[in-house]
């Protein structure tokens, strides 16, 4: 388990009916300082700046990742330890501050686990570590502010908008505004909590030049793939590659498409070059990102506990 077990009460004022707000702290910019090597988290930053930042009236809990991680090292057991937090959760709504590298991978995996959630869950981060004269005390604030007044559902309060979590593109790697929302809200839906596998999954980017061979050689250690694919749906016309594809489908192997663009989707039957893909019944990942796309193999595989190796 990678989160302490002790949680820290940080209370503003005394009522009879403040709002009990969690605050699960992950790592990320937000909370780092330098270090000889660049920027590193460091334990206590964000718990003092959530104490001076937190309204009158709202009690928080803050439980803290022992260690605290580069969002580089989240990893599938992280995500359930939030879940789980959330699930035991019974006060208003829920913060998750974590760092912006992999921000659309933990946004697609709650949106997704969390699916009928009946409070907000808002994540947070920042592009600068508190206290540098930069955006993580703004982006503190709307999380606290939006924590209570957005409805339930997954949300990510980032550079003055308050977004869906489901579908996010991390568009720069400095500026701070760095962050879109392609997909919208989950539609809201009876509470369905789902926990994450230990399954074996990637995203493969079709480029010109992948040989058969360098494709086989992946897709063998996998039990499934997202297929970043050209466009509206295509892929080189090399037959050697689409029985690859197939070869890994025979053997149980999940494989979904989405497009190298960011918007627009798939349209399949658009070109003849990828028509094959269709045939052999590769999944039409529509207009999702690749994290979205990837968590959805992640959670159906979980659910049947994955396929067999490759022979
Ligand atoms: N490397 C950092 C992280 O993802 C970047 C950030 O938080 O902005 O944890």
């Amino acid at each position: 388990m990678n989160a302490k077990d002790d949680a820290v009460e940080v209370q503003n004022g005394k009522g009879a009916r403040q709002p009990q707000i969690l605050l699960i702290h992950t790592g990320g910019t937000i909370g780092m300082g330098a270090t000889a090597s660049g920027l590193a988290p460091v334990a206590g930053l964000l718990e003092r700046a959530v104490k001076d930042f937190m309204p009158a009236g709202m009690a928080t809990t803050v439980v803290s990742f022992d260690p605290l991680i580069d969002s580089a090292d989240i990893r599938f057991e992280d995500w359930n330890r939030i879940i789980d937090l959330v699930e035991g959760w019974r006060g208003a709504g829920v913060i998750v501050t974590h760092g912006t590298d992999t921000m659309a991978f933990t946004g697609a995996a709650l949106s997704q686990a969390l699916s009928g959630i009946g409070i907000p869950v808002v994540l947070c981060g920042a592009m600068q570590p508190l206290g540098t004269g930069g955006d993580a005390e703004g982006n503190l604030k709307l999380a606290i502010e939006a924590v209570s007044r957005q409805p339930p559902g997954v949300w990510f309060a980032f550079a003055g908008r308050v977004l869906p979590a489901a579908g996010l593109v991390k568009h720069h790697t400095h500026e701070a505004d760095s962050f879109r929302a392609i997909l919208p809200a989950m539609p809201s839906s009876l509470p369905r909590l789902r926990r994450f596998g230990d399954v074996r999954l990637a995203i493969l980017t079709i480029a010109p030049g992948l040989r058969a061979q360098t494709l086989a050689a992946m897709l063998s250690t996998l039990d499934g793939a997202v297929l970043r694919l050209f466009g509206a749906g295509t892929m080189p016309g090399d037959p050697a590659l689409l029985a690859v594809l197939q070869d890994a489908m025979a053997r149980g192997c999940r494989l979904r498409a989405i497009s190298q663009c960011e918007r627009g989707g798939l349209s399949p039957g658009a070109y003849a070059a990828g028509a094959g893909l269709w045939q052999i019944g590769v999944e039409n990942g529509g207009e999702e990102t690749a994290e979205a796309a990837l968590v959805r193999l992640w959670l159906d595989l979980s659910k049947s506990g994955g396929v067999e190796p490759a022979a």
